[in-house]
């Protein structure tokens, strides 16, 4: 788990995140979290993409597994469930701190008038996106995203048990030519 200031990406870690993604990563500012084996789970990408797009999901989710399994978390119908823990004063609270942290990180990498203060997922009141949720809580570690950390413990997904198509790619050694 890693808030900002972030290392600038690597070159390997940036293929595997292309490769996650099935299309170039844009704007990556830092790697926010990690698979057991070293590989990303969950880019922090810069407000405004290279192209001046707005992009608010600062912490985005890239691990094929994981997005997976919140795709099929969001199936099952477990939205109304974890939008009911809001009802309880002190989970609102905590989630509205999480979507201030939320900001306070992404604006360390620019100001961008057109998302101001939107952050993602339906922070601060609802609870609209498991990936963008579970991102955040992936990145800030547990205890700060309520609706986040829910959102793993119930998913089948974790990061201590690597399912990479390449485990530890993005952390190897670049192999010394042999020709
Ligand atoms: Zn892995």
């Amino acid at each position: 788990m890693t808030t900002p200031p972030f290392p600038a990406p690597t070159t390997a870690e940036l293929a595997v995140v292309s490769a996650q993604l099935g299309r170039p990563a844009r704007g990556v500012v830092g790697i926010a979290a990690r698979c057991a084996c070293g590989n990303p789970t969950v880019v922090a990408t810069t407000p405004r993409l290279p192209d001046g797009t707005p992009f608010p999901t600062f912490y985005y989710l890239t691990h094929p597994a994981a997005t997976a399994a919140m795709s099929t978390l969001e199936a099952t119908q477990v939205m109304p469930d974890l939008a009911a823990l809001l009802d309880d004063e002190h989970v609102a609270a905590a989630y509205l701190a999480a979507h201030e942290a939320y900001l306070s990180d992404r604006a360390q990498f620019g100001e961008v008038p057109e998302i101001d203060g939107i952050s993602a997922g339906g922070m601060p009141t609802r609870v609209k996106c498991l990936h963008a949720l579970a991102g955040h809580a992936l990145a800030a570690g547990p205890g700060v995203n309520p609706i986040g950390d829910e959102a793993l413990a119930r998913s089948s997904w974790s990061p201590s048990t690597c399912r990479c198509d390449d485990p530890g790619a993005a952390v190897r050694e670049p192999e010394a030519s042999t020709a």
